[in-house]
């Protein structure tokens, strides 16, 4: 017997409310199939912490959380149901997956979608956790306002640190670049377009400069915004104070792919590993989207694509369990 969506509902599960799972669980729905997304321990994710976001297309400027909140008031009406628990343990040996809640629910998806995304590296010095989103971020392109005008520190050398001071440059008056080492990690092409912010004028401050071989300490404010950060030497041990309107953390990102089953395969940086241009995983059934499947582009707009996607190909493994 032909089993169809209508007489037998297949279940898909999202596991990440994110712009990747909002965007998965939408199409599922519309796709006539019943698709829960499992919220997590934070709901939205990494856009819940930005400022006002400009560069979604489509989307006038708006802060991270109430673009959320938008996606996740769309997919409702198509019909996602969205649970406030965490999957803690994935069963895959069997049809239909069998996914352990930390409420202790077993929640048994035909599919599953991981758009669980990622979650900034922190440098894990006193006053970051309390300034976080109140001058302390990790996105350049979302909270470039707040140091329009002022002075912003970046830590990292990697590419990321170059794209932050590429966005940063228009906004800030002064940046300080902090490399931990005496080298930059970035491509030589990417810091060669570094090299005209770095000279002046006669009689001018350059717009940036690099100390390398810094550490960040500490930051302090007034307990509503960042205002210095505590720099250290580490050639010479000197601690030294700067007022900072903002510090802007580029030192990688660390995928929430903790979850997975072993038959998911991890790229080396623990990303989950796409075989082909599809959002599927080496596990039959079992989907990624986001940050978590994606180490370089990491922006609203690509998640966006990577969960549509995501969507598209579960409904295509669930057309093909009915065959
Ligand atoms: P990377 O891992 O490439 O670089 C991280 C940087 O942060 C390194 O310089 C590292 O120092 C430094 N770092 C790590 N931990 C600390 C710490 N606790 N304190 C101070 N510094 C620290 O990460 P990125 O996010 O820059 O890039 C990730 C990937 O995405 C890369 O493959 C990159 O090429 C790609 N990407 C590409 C872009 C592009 O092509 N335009 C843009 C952005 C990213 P150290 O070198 O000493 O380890």
């Amino acid at each position: 017997m032909v089993c169809d969506a209508k007489s037998h509902k297949r279940k898909v599960l999202v596991i990440g409310a994110g712009p990747a799972g909002c965007a998965a669980a939408m199409v599922i729905a519309r796709g006539g199939f019943e698709v829960d997304v499992l919220r997590g321990n934070n709901p939205g994710g990494q856009l819940m912490g930005a400022g006002v976001v400009e560069n979604v297309l489509g989307v006038t400027p708006k802060r991270g959380y109430q673009i959320i909140a938008d996606m996740a008031e769309q997919a409702e009406k198509f019909g996602v149901h969205f649970i406030d628990d965490t999957a803690f343990n994935i069963d895959d040996s069997a049809r239909p997956f069998k996914v352990t809640c930390d409420s202790g629910d077993v929640l048994q998806p035909d599919a599953v979608i991981l758009a669980t995304g990622g979650s900034p590296r922190m440098l894990g010095i006193p006053g970051e956790n309390e300034y976080w989103g109140k001058g302390v971020s990790s996105c350049a392109v979302c909270d470039c306002f707040m140091v329009k005008g002022k002075h912003a520190i970046i830590i990292g050398g990697g590419d990321s640190a170059v794209d932050h001071i590429l966005h940063l440059v228009d906004y800030a008056d002064t940046i300080t670049l902090c490399v931990r080492s005496e080298r930059m990690r970035a491509a030589p092409h990417s810091q060669k377009k570094l090299q005209s912010y770095l000279t002046c004028k006669s009689g001018e401050e350059p717009k940036l400069r690099i100390l390398y071989n810094t550490d960040i300490v500490s930051v302090r404010g007034d307990g509503e915004r960042l205002a210095h950060v505590q720099l250290r030497d580490k050639t010479t041990g000197v601690v030294s104070e700067a007022a900072a309107a903002g510090l802007f953390l580029a030192i990688g990102h660390i995928p929430q792919s903790d979850v997975c089953p072993v038959s998911v395969q991890k790229n080396d940086d623990g990303t989950i590993y796409l075989p082909s241009r599809t959002q599927a995983t080496t596990c039959p059934g079992f989907f990624a989207a986001g940050d978590v499947a994606d180490s370089v582009y990491r922006q609203v707009d690509i998640a966006k694509g990577d969960g549509t996607k995501a969507g598209h190909d579960a409904i295509r493994y669930l057309w093909s369990l009915q065959d």
